[in-house]
């Protein structure tokens, strides 16, 4: 089994993913988050944004609708340009995407394949009640227009000045031809970016390309991901988009392939200019220090979050050999992404004491954390049900408890067990969870 696929099963297993419509048969390139997805995702995006928001005084964040003007998809070039060259099997009529293929030939059948056809990815959709009369737009390619386009009313209803920039996090859709890796590639699925805007001058710019890409880097260490599994990929030239100057991903390596999970792109004032061309409206910001009017550069960083929770999840997965000959499998997920925080058990069921103690314990801990509760099989199991998601600490409530108000606290990497007061088990968690 390689990677994706144990991942896919575990994630299936214990509610992180599940195929998207599965009742119906699937529908492909669609995935559904779980409990414990909904969780891992959601505290990995809380993260980007509290790195690239919260904590900084020259980003500010926005939230753009998914659907919107054709004009913008025409403006941005993805109408004419944003393609994949598609090639199809004469033979056993599959399809491939024709940059993936090493050979000139059907990779399932060996049969012959068609000359490639640009195939545009946008995904069409129409808006309006009645027929003939239905706009015709799409469902947003990438979110980063949604941002370009509002360049200027952040600029009139906050105080950024140059250099700042404006995050976002949302849904995009792309009609990919060869869905697959899991959660890799879908036609649905989630960006986190930054467009950073800065003077229009090439050492300036360079400097703040060079800074983002270090940045988000950090930004991946930060979150425990192994630095081994990382690196960056530049663009040679005849590899770059259509907007672009310079452009480097940062890759993650699986099964010793490395995978685009993030780009940092310098965009020029590609979109702006554009945007300024075929709205009419004025996109230049006036710098109150020289007094001229110019368009500003873009520095673009370009996360995937599907992509990001696919490889956190692969990078944290282990197979652990235990002495005594058991195994566990154990997510050593940093305990900021961690679904759970921490899971209570009384030690037995049915013993209302325990119950009652673990009870307490459990609802005082969910004010601040989000934590579990499981009182199902014996402490052995319960501690592996846990590993598996990637649950940092197990708090067990045992009769010793009820005479001395303390409690068992179990590291989930080292499998240490602490006794620790009811009273300081916040402040120890706290410490522990930083
Ligand atoms: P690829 O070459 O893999 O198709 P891309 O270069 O087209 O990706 P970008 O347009 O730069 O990707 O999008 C930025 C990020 O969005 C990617 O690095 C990736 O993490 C994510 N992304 C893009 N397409 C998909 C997809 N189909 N499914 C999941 N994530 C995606």
């Amino acid at each position: 089994m390689d990677s994706f696929e144990k991942i896919a099963s575990l994630a299936k297993r214990r509610g992180f993913i599940y195929p998207g419509s599965e009742i119906y048969g699937g529908l492909a390139g669609t995935w559904d988050y779980g409990p414990l997805g909904v969780e891992l995702k959601r505290n990995l995006k809380n993260e980007f944004w509290r790195s690239t928001v919260q904590l900084r005084d020259d980003v500010v964040g926005i939230d753009a609708s998914i659907v919107m003007s054709p004009k913008v998809w025409e403006a941005s070039g993805h109408l004419e340009s944003f393609s994949d060259p598609l090639v199809e099997c004469k033979k056993c009529h599959h399809r491939f995407r024709a940059d993936q293929l090493d050979d000139s030939v059907c990779t399932d059948c060996g049969g012959e394949l068609t000359a490639p056809k640009q195939f545009n990815l946008m995904v069409e959709t129409y808006l309006g009640v009645v027929e003939g009369e239905k706009l015709k737009t799409y469902l947003r390619g990438e979110i980063t227009q949604g941002v370009h386009v509002n360049f200027k009313n952040v600029l009139t209803s906050t105080r950024v000045k140059l250099p700042f920039g404006i995050a976002q996090i949302g849904k995009a859709f792309r009609n990919e031809i060869t869905p697959g890796g899991f959660t890799f590639r879908s036609r649905e699925f989630e960006q986190m970016e930054l467009q950073f805007y800065v003077k229009p001058d090439m050492d300036e710019s360079m400097k703040w390309f060079e800074y983002w890409k270090q940045e988000r880097m950090n930004w991946y260490h930060s979150l425990g991901i192994k630095k081994e599994n990382l690196h960056f990929k530049e663009h040679a030239k005849d590899e770059l988009a259509h907007y672009a100057r310079a452009a480097f991903d940062i890759e993650y390596r699986v099964d010793n392939v490395w995978k685009e999970m993030e780009g940092v792109h310098h965009r020029g004032d590609w979109d702006v200019k554009r945007h300024q061309e075929f709205s009419k409206e004025d996109m230049t910001y006036f710098d109150e220090e020289t007094k001229e009017r110019y368009l500003p550069y873009i520095i673009e960083t370009s996360g995937g979050v599907d992509r990001a929770t696919l490889f956190f999840l692969i990078d944290a997965y282990e197979e652990e050999k235990l002495e005594g000959g058991d195994e566990r499998v154990v997510l050593k997920l940093h305990s900021k992404l961690a679904p759970y925080k921490a899971a209570v058990f009384p030690l037995l069921a049915n013993k209302p004491d325990l119950v009652k103690l673990a009870k307490t314990i459990h609802d005082d801990l969910k004010r601040e954390l989000m934590v579990t509760w499981d009182d199902r099989g014996n402490i052995g199991k319960r501690y592996r049900a846990q590993d598996e998601v990637g649950t940092p600490f197990c708090i067990t409530v045992d009769f010793e408890s009820l005479e001395k108000g303390d409690i068992t606290v179990r590291d989930r990497d080292s499998m240490k067990q602490d006794r620790v007061s009811i009273k300081e088990l916040r402040s120890y968690l706290a410490k522990k969870l930083g």
